[in-house]
């Protein structure tokens, strides 16, 4: 739980962001990442969405 701002993650070889864990707002429990034309973490468990903003 203590882990949940550390969304992103540089990787110092390519420069490159990855996608870390998050942690579901309203359950707390571990989203799982969709990738696709609009990539967003879903929570299997309360169905919670969120879209994740790219550039
Ligand atoms: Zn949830």
């Amino acid at each position: 739980m203590a882990e949940r701002h550390k969304l992103y993650e540089v990787d110092p070889g390519t420069g490159r962001i990855k996608l870390k864990r998050r942690i579901c707002p309203k359950c707390g429990r571990i989203m799982g990442y969709y990738a696709g034309s609009s990539p967003r973490w879903y929570c299997g468990y309360c169905h919670h969405v969120e879209y994740v903003r790219q550039t």
